[in-house]
Parts: structure tokens; C-alpha cells; sequence
């Protein structure tokens, strides 16, 4: 399987946890939930649950049912596709079939498929099955935003990485969109101001549309069983999760830039800057702040990003927080 090549040195982290009945109560797997995480989870499984010496068989009665997602020990739980959310009532049913016997005296399961969809009343009502697993339980989350999980959660997990986490700003290509327009900060006026909020939601929109389409791929590839509503529904959920995570990379970038403008006109030492190589710019553009107007701009770049939260046009956002930082 083109998985386990891949990733082999988590497997055989596995393999041998398994083998020394020293496996790990619960996984956090991070990759993508309809792909390679899903693999590796089916892998997991199968391992607990195949029939032949030498496991995963791939073969058996066993290997097919962790395939299909039928095995009767295994418990799936994905969002539920109105809310988009995993709630709190599928979260309580897998801690009550996790302390349920299991069918054959062996091993319960459970997979939550884009684990990062809990919403806090289910993750809190996991982390008590975390706190206290059943004997001979496994859980196994899958996400591709790892950092959207409870801190409280990701450490009674082991984690296990197989692709870059979704939202590794610098490796990015908005990222190099993003650093020339704060180049150009700060706006000379209204007009100027407008441009660059422009370009910001350019750059957003344009990141929307390549998580699109990637999720598209990536679904069309995976699930040729799901009808067309359905596979819309997880789109959007999808994208909009993914999106989240990256405009909350933009925003914390901006607020970081605008510190290290804080920090110049401060004359705080200058070591200190979060974007050395910028140096000579953003020096430049401080010469045109005070304290208190570089102080604004951390502010307003704070509030656009609460704003976003709310349902406000995204321009209407961007336009106004670009007209603040007018100097
Ligand atoms: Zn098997």
C-alpha cells in the first residue's frame, strides 16, 4: 500500500506498539481526513482486528469490514452535515460503545473523522473518556488542523504527522502575496487604503479557490459514493475550515508586523524583531508611526479579525481596518 511506504516509520511505530501490547489509548493523526489519515486509520484497525498471522492481511472477512466501515466494534463519527459540527450527543453514544463489551472479547474502537469539527461541549465530553480510557479502547482522530483541537486533548493523544499541518504559513503561497503588501503599508490615504484592502481580499479569495479545488480532488478521489448534495455540503464545510485556519495565519502575520513597528519606534533592541529580513522596511515605515499610531494599527488589525467572525462583508472589513492604518 502506497500509505505504508510512505509513512513508515509511523507505522512501524505502531506495528511495534501493537506487537508489544503497548499501543497508545488514543491517536491524533494529522493528514488529511479523507486521505491519507483515513488510510492510516484503516490500516490501525485492521491490524487490531484481522484474523490472519500476518497482519494486516488485507484478505479476511475482518480486513474487508475495517475497509468498508462495518466492523461492529468500530464506531464512525463524522460531522453531521447541516451544522457541519460533531456534536456533543455522537461524542456520548462513542464514550457509551467504548465502555460497551466488545462483539468477540477484543478490541473497541472509534475514529472521528475531521476531529477538529468537536465543538467545545464535544470535547469536553471526550476528554473524559481520555482522562479515563476503557481497557482495550482505541480512539483515533483525524484532522488536518490540529491546532484547532483543545491543548487539553492533543496532550492525552499521541500524535502522529503525515502531512504538513494545513496551515504552514511560510511554505504558502499567499504567504509572498501577503509580505509584499505589507511592504506597502502604511496606506497614504482613502484611495491607497482601498487598494490594499483590495489586495488582501485578492489574496484570500485566490487561497479559496485552490482549497477548493483541492478538496474537490481530494473528495472526488475518496468517496465516489456520496450523492452530489451531500459531497457539496462537505465541500463548503471543508473549504471554510480550511480557509478559517489560513486567514487566521494572515491575520496573526499582520499583527506580528505591526509589533515589530511597535518595537522600532519603541527603540526596543532590535534583535528582537520577528522579521529580521525586513528590517530595512519596516524601519522605514516606522519613521512614519508614534507609539500610539503603531499601538492603533495592532488594534485595528485585532479587530478585523474579530470582525471576520461576524457576518460583515469581508471588503467592508478590509476597508475599513486599511483606512485606520492611514498615515
Ligand atoms: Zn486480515
Amino acid at each position: 500500500m502506497e500509505t505504508m511506504d510512505q509513512y513508515a516509520d509511523a507505522w512501524k511505530g505502531i506495528q511495534k506498539g501493537f506487537e508489544d501490547g503497548r499501543l497508545a489509548h488514543a491517536y491524533v493523526i494529522v493528514g488529511s481526513p479523507r486521505g491519507n489519515a483515513l488510510e492510516f486509520a484503516e490500516a490501525i484497525l485492521k491490524l487490531l482486528y484481522c484474523e490472519a498471522p500476518k497482519k494486516p492481511c488485507n484478505e479476511c472477512t475482518n480486513c474487508h469490514r475495517v475497509a468498508s466501515h462495518k466492523h461492529v466494534d468500530t464506531l464512525w463519527i463524522e460531522p453531521k452535515s447541516k451544522s457541519r459540527q460533531i456534536l456533543a450527543d455522537d461524542i456520548r453514544g462513542l464514550i457509551r460503545r467504548m465502555t460497551q463489551t466488545s462483539f468477540d472479547g477484543g478490541w473497541k474502537s472509534a475514529v472521528i473523522m475531521a476531529a477538529d469539527c468537536m465543538n467545545p461541549n464535544s470535547e469536553n465530553a471526550l476528554l473524559k473518556t481520555l482522562e479515563e480510557p476503557p481497557a482495550k479502547s482505541l480512539l483515533l482522530l483525524l484532522t488536518d488542523s490540529p491546532q484547532s483541537l483543545l491543548p487539553t486533548i492533543l496532550s492525552r493523544c499521541q500524535k502522529i504527522v503525515l502531512s504538513e499541518e494545513a496551515t504552514h504559513a511560510k511554505n504558502s503561497l499567499w504567504h509572498a502575496s501577503l509580505m509584499e503588501l505589507l511592504g506597502e503599508l502604511p496606506p497614504t490615504g482613502g484611495l491607497d487604503a482601498s487598494r490594499l484592502a483590495g489586495k488582501l481580499k485578492v489574496i484570500l479569495d485566490t487561497v479559496k479557490a485552490e482549497i477548493s479545488t483541492a478538496v474537490e480532488e481530494e473528495l472526488g478521489a475518496n468517496d465516489e459514493a456520496l450523492d452530489e448534495s451531500k459531497l457539496k455540503e462537505i465541500l463548503e464545510a471543508r473549504t471554510n475550515a480550511q480557509l478559517k485556519a489560513v486567514q487566521s495565519d494572515v491575520f496573526r502575520i499582520m499583527l506580528d508586523w505591526h509589533r515589530d513597528i511597535l518595537m522600532l519606534v519603541s527603540k526596543v533592541n532590535e534583535k528582537h524583531l520577528i522579521f529580521p529580513a525586513s528590517q530595512s522596511l519596516l524601519a522605514e515605515q516606522a519613521t512614519q508611526h508614534t507609539p500610539v499610531s503603531a499601538l492603533q494599527a495592532i488594534q485595528g488589525v485585532e479587530g478585523m479579525a474579530i470582525r471576520l467572525n461576524r457576518n460583515i462583508p469581508i471588503a467592508q472589513i478590509f476597508d475599513e481596518a486599511f483606512r485606520k492604518l492611514v498615515r
